[in-house]
């Protein structure tokens, strides 16, 4: 890395593939905080991103990709605050107006102005329409958006910003019904997320962990994890989780997938007054209506992302050693295979570039 330049990995065109760029080095100002980037992990919403048409996302363009990332604080604004110079830190990824009383309580991802910054085009967070991490070096807004990792690797600190983050959120969302004695909880879904969530539901709850997936591996994957059962999704998984959850149904079902399949699924094992969040965006429709198909007191949440609270929860949990993301690495220099093995399903965990 020289002095003048650094390298990012900037989107530049709607519809075509990013391109790691020489840019000239940040410098911050105001209470922005610059990081030397050690690690910025890959996520399927990338994909949406690099593959969205014009006009689909509330983004200007060019912006430089990277929303889960870890790093080192090199250089503090003059109006900065947040920790010191020096601190390895992971970034917090949703970023609000930074004022309202949810961005205030640190729940910037439910934005009171979400619509308000749309409009302006003023981009979803880090990676999203603002400058991200896949980069050597970022420019963070504020140091209110950091929180300290420690001496976390920082492959394993990256993707707790999204992939941990969003799964802790999930359970936070369905927590009110896991403490009732024998409660079950299905998983749907042991991927980057679901891998993390069942960790999660393990370390913070006495519920009965079910997980639910089309591969095989992913299963194996789900038992390294922690899961107390788990199964293929095949028709008739509703009724062998039911059997295994001694004929009643799922205090809660996390549909980390969302297709149709699965919400199907979910909506066939949940118990009445349960909780279905639904975390993936598969594209699955549920009808609503009453009487229907969902349970009686049924109660469904679409989560997004996760607060900052519960991201400081998550690298606690992490440090403490109740969670392991399962990565695999990459150079900043091969984006692109990284980007191509994420697409084409060859990336076993989550996929996470180091700057070389
Ligand atoms: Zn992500
Ligand atoms: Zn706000």
């Amino acid at each position: 890395m020289s002095t003048g330049t650094t390298r990012a990995l900037r989107l530049t065109g709607w519809g075509s593939p990013p391109v790691l760029t020489e840019t000239a080095r940040p410098s911050p100002t105001g209470e922005e905080v610059l990081i030397e980037v050690e690690a910025a992990s890959l996520c399927r919403s990338d994909l949406h991103v690099i593959d969205a048409p014009p006009g689909a996302l509330p983004y200007r363009i060019p912006f430089t990709l990277g929303h889960e990332v870890a790093g080192r604080v090199l250089e503090h604004g003059p109006l900065a605050t947040g920790p010191a110079i020096g601190a390895r830190v992971v970034v917090y990824g949703p970023w609000g107006c930074g004022s309202c009383a949810r961005c205030a309580a640190g729940a910037e991802n439910y934005c009171d102005r979400r619509a308000a910054l749309d409009a302006d085009r003023v981009g979803t967070g880090a990676g999203l329409g603002r400058d991200g991490g896949m980069a050597d070096l970022m420019l963070v807004p504020s140091g209110r958006l950091l929180v300290p990792v420690g001496d976390l690797a920082a492959a394993q600190a990256a993707p707790l910003s999204d992939a941990g983050l969003t799964a802790c959120h999930a359970v936070s969302t369905v927590r009110r019904v896991l403490d009732g004695e024998g409660a079950s909880v299905v998983v749907l879904g042991i991927g980057g997320l679901g891998h993390l969530a069942v960790q999660i539901l393990r370390a913070t709850t006495t519920a009965q962990v079910l997980a639910v997936d089309v591969r095989e591996e992913a299963l194996a994957l789900a038992d390294e994890c922690g899961a107390h059962f788990s199964t293929l999704l095949r028709a008739d998984t509703p009724a062998v989780l039911r059997d295994r959850m001694g004929g009643v149904g799922a205090a809660a079902v996390l549909d980390f997938v969302g297709a149709s399949s699965t919400l199907e699924a979910a909506v066939d094992v949940l118990r009445p007054a349960g909780e279905l969040a639904v975390v993936g965006s598969g594209g699955g429709e549920l009808l609503v209506r009453k009487p229907g198909v969902l349970p009686p007191g049924a109660r469904i949440s679409l989560p997004f992302w996760g607060t900052l609270p519960e991201l400081k929860s998550v690298v606690a949990l992490a440090l403490e050693g109740s969670l392991r993301v399962r990565v695999e690495e990459f150079p900043l220099s091969g984006a692109t295979e990284a980007i191509a093995g994420l697409r084409s399903g060859g990336v076993r965990g989550r996929a996470v570039l180091i700057p070389d």
